[in-house]
């Protein structure tokens, strides 16, 4: 291959000005109009840096010294939160973040030349503490049993036991069971012999029901000293609920196997949501920011206006969540999702609750809307909660024929939302209300935002 003529080369020291913040939140410097993202770098500040990778149109550098710093930096006084990819944003103060989220949708919307408001992201009084489930792996270091988290596009693994963004009860619980695998000498899973025992563990707890689930996934289904590390995690974790091993034996990056055992107590615990109770399995999907999530859910419920009399879909439903908390607005809700367990789940929750007029189907939504469509269900209200993918231009399609009133769209990515919102556009739909971006993941890059969509009168 021709050696490339790049502006930069590998360990080259340089000084420049920081121009941007990327969605991933590195800053942008850039040399000749080719861009180096640097981590740890905010827009406005300069820097010396050094380069340490360089690609065809970018590179990667690292700062060695700031010569000014932007007055929306705070001091994140562990830099492995950084580094871990665990609190990307950490080091920029969280009205600036809120910020960025709400500007990363409104460029987006400016891009397309579309001409829509874009509120203030609603973000939370205490931005720390707010995850209620942790996963972390268990590895070697050093020749110590470690846990923590991968430095950020590796498998090295970097030892934390204060996660920042974790209630930390579960940070605690983490310690609890770290020191019984140490205690009892459990072999942590080496990736490269896929040799060893211990892999993950995961830890939830209710954010209203303060009930805890511990998961120790193991390669093997044998786990060394299984009744005195049973007995260490009960006397350690006052507030556990259930204890379950999940045994995963095979040699991919995926989490959880398929088998779970209660070593202890109860297989499930429960938490709320607006008010209804969820049942919660190891392998339940589940929000892990709940009370943001009441807010984004509620936003969501009120955008859609409803007085007992609609009919609404719930398309990519998961577990329920947004169905159930709809289903006492409205006269019957219909939930799609793709995944059978979280529609088991949906229909358990349903029950539990005693919910009668929502009903589920596993299938992909963009087929399923086509049934319904073809079938003559006539929704009045169509909510939509999709992947960082965005919908399918086919479901868009066969919902424009079905003709709800209105559309409530859920993202997690706006350049998905900004596209889609053309597409409903040549269905003939306007979005009737300024965009509202939710923070359901502080300190970290991640945009939610709800938008309400209106069949234009014709
Ligand atoms: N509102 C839900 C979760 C939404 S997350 C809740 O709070 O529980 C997006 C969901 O879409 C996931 O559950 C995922 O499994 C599902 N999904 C992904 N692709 C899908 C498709 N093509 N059709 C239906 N569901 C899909």
């Amino acid at each position: 291959m021709a050696k490339l003529n790049l502006p930069v080369h590998k360990n080259q020291q340089l000084t420049g000005k920081v121009v941007d913040l990327t969605y991933q939140g590195n800053g942008v410097v850039k040399v000749d109009h080719y861009p180096i993202f640097i981590p740890n770098a905010l827009s406005g500040e300069e820097i010396s840096y050094v380069v340490t990778k360089t690609q065809r149109n970018f590179a990667w550098g690292r700062v060695v010294d700031w010569q000014t710093k932007s007055p929306d930096r705070v001091s994140l006084k562990d830099k492995r939160l950084l580094q871990t990819g665990i609190a990307p944003l950490g080091h920029l103060s969280y009205p600036a973040q809120l910020k960025f989220k709400q500007h990363q949708i409104a460029e987006l919307v400016a891009k397309a030349h579309l001409n829509i408001e874009v509120l203030p992201t609603l973000g939370m009084d205490k931005p720390y503490h707010y995850r209620n489930k942790a996963q972390v792996p268990v590895k070697m270091v050093k020749g110590q049993l470690e846990t923590g988290f991968y430095r950020r596009g590796s498998h090295h693994l970097v030892p934390i036991e204060d996660y920042y963004i974790q209630d930390p009860k579960l940070d605690q619980a983490i310690i609890v069971v770290r020191g019984l695998l140490r205690k009892f000498h459990v072999q942590p899973y080496d990736e490269q012999t896929g040799k060893g025992v211990i892999r993950t563990v995961m830890v939830r707890r209710g954010y209203y029901s303060h009930e805890m689930m511990v998961v120790l996934v193991t390669r093997t289904k044998h786990l060394p000293m299984k009744d005195e590390i049973v007995k260490g995690i009960v006397a350690g974790v006052p507030e556990l609920k259930s204890l379950v091993q999940n045994i995963n034996g095979a040699r991919t990056n995926r989490l959880l196997g398929s088998t779970d055992h209660t070593l202890w107590g109860d297989p499930v615990i429960h938490d709320q949501l607006l008010g209804i109770n969820f049942t919660i399995s190891p392998r339940s999907f589940y929000q892990v920011n709940p009370q943001q999530t009441e807010k984004l859910y509620s936003k969501a419920i009120e955008a859609a206006d409803l007085d007992g009399s609609q009919t609404v879909i719930d398309a990519y439903c998961g577990i329920g969540t947004i169905s159930l908390a709809v289903a006492k607005h409205a006269k019957q809700v219909e939930g799609v999702e793709v995944v059978a367990e979280a529609v088991n789940d949906a229909k358990h929750n349903a029950k539990a609750n005693g919910i009668h007029n929502a009903h589920f189907v596993t299938a992909k939504a963009e087929d399923q809307m086509a049934k319904w469509q073809q079938k003559g269900l006539k929704p009045d209200v169509l909510i939509v909660d999709p992947p960082r993918k965005g919908l399918d231009a086919s479901l868009i399609e066969a919902a424009g024929k079905m003709a709800p009133q209105k559309v409530v769209y859920v993202s997690c990515n706006p350049a998905t939302l900004v596209r889609d919102i053309q597409r409903w556009q040549v269905e003939g739909y306007h979005v009737a209300k300024p965009i509202q971006p939710v923070d359901m993941f502080p300190q970290t890059t991640h945009v939610e935002s709800v938008t309400v969509l209106e069949r234009t009168e014709k």
